[in-house]
């Protein structure tokens, strides 16, 4: 590697056009399919959301899912469909965005912080099982970064003490174990199509379950608790005709997001492939930089590649990772950082009591962690200047 001076030390960066973190791919498919459904005066839950809810379920493998505003809206409803609240303790990572632990906080439930394995960044059976008490209703597991938990030790560990599994899918669509898809294994999962996740529908999210009474709640508490929502209400008996079942919510998806979902969806294999070749060609690239640690693979199956979190060796760089970063973005890169640990944050630390030192995996990975920019729509040249600004820079500043 030849020793170049970094953009933030006076040489010229690497970019001169700056490569954003994420960004969605949309192609005139996915124009023309939201155009004809505004066209079509659909605009709220109507044929196209429905048939998204079939065309998930079917990609993942269950008889039904829900589609509803976001992923964050999934998880909630999960849980209230599964009675979770007062006193009741749900496990999380605290790797994890604070969709979990918020949405366990809105149901007067417990959110119980758990480290991560320092290799997958994913909690494990063994983690899952020494934060378990009689109070335990319900484990949380992120597919961080795209990476499948193991969820056969999961899901025995769960029904050997009688509770359920909600997974956090929000970075595994596409993502599978020997086959079987990520969100056809947990009890339920829970999915986001925001704009930087595997596929998108501008905001959203869906649920799938092995049951397919609990999609059916679920999509029910996503709209008011009404027996029917509207594309059924004008069908059926007649337009002014509605049940109210449950005091639910208002956490429906709309038609001309699951057109755009749609659209997404006939290409997310692609998409899945195409984010493998730019993590096959970082993992090979930094292989030779003893200076950073690239994601680890998943052997049994698809990763879903969303994220690919490096962590630099700090203890042997002149410059911490927040540095590292600002030197990045000024190569032209742009970078990010998932996540802030939960426990970090002032809320959880006055509710929940933790300190710095309480997570150790977590924190550690915390101080070093990069997420690079990895999505479909990135050339070969771009994954290139990627590789050479985080190698420019490690060389540099190497002590
Ligand atoms: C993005 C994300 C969420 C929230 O997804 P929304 O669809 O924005 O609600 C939840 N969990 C994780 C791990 C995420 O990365």
């Amino acid at each position: 590697m030849t020793k170049k001076t970094p953009a933030a030390e006076g040489g010229a960066p690497v970019r001169d056009r700056f490569l954003p973190f994420a960004r969605p791919c949309i192609e005139e498919t996915d124009i023309d399919l939201v155009i004809e459904t505004l066209r079509s005066g659909w605009l709220t839950v109507g044929p196209k959301t429905h048939e998204f809810q079939r065309r998930v379920a079917e990609y993942v493998g269950v008889e039904s899912a829900a589609a509803l505003s976001s992923c964050t809206a999934g998880l909630h409803l999960a849980m209230v469909a599964l009675g979770i609240g007062e006193g009741d303790e749900v496990i999380v990572p605290t790797i994890d965005f604070v969709s979990g632990a918020n949405t366990i906080c809105h149901l007067g439930a417990k959110p119980v912080l758990v480290d991560v394995d320092p290799v997958t960044l994913c909690v494990t059976p063994e983690i899952l099982k020494s934060a378990i008490t009689d109070r335990t209703r319900l484990l949380m597991p992120v597919h961080f970064a795209g990476h499948p938990c193991d969820m056969d030790g999961i899901m025995d560990l769960a029904r050997a003490r009688g509770i359920k599994v909600l997974g956090d899918a929000a970075h595994a669509i596409g993502a599978d174990i020997g086959g079987r898809r990520i969100g056809s294994i947990a009890d339920l999962t829970s999915f986001s199509f925001y704009v930087t996740k595997g596929i998108t529908t501008g905001e959203g999210g869906a649920v799938t379950s092995t049951d397919p009474d609990l999609t059916a709640r679920i999509a029910l508490l996503g709209l008011h608790g009404m027996s029917s929502d509207a594309w059924k209400r004008y069908s059926d008996r007649g337009p002014w005709y509605y049940e109210v079942h449950e005091a639910g919510y208002k956490y429906n998806m709309n038609d001309i997001q699951a057109a755009l979902g749609l659209a997404q969806l006939d290409r997310v294999d692609g998409f899945r492939e195409r984010r493998r070749e730019i993590a096959d060609a970082f993992t090979a690239a930094f292989a030779t930089n003893p200076l950073v640690s690239p994601p680890a693979q998943f052997e049994g199956g698809h990763h879903a590649w969303h994220l690919y979190p490096i962590r630099i060796d700090t203890d042997s760089l002149a410059i911490d990772r927040d540095r590292f970063i600002h030197q990045l973005l000024e190569e032209g890169i742009g970078v990010s950082v998932h996540f802030i640990p939960v426990h970090y944050h002032p809320y959880y630390r006055k509710t929940l009591g933790h300190a710095p030192g309480d997570f150790p995996v977590a924190e550690a990975y915390f101080e070093r962690a990069i997420s690079l920019p990895i999505y479909p729509s990135m050339t070969d040249e771009d994954v290139g200047d990627v590789i050479e600004a985080v190698n420019r820079l490690t060389t540099f500043h190497r002590r």
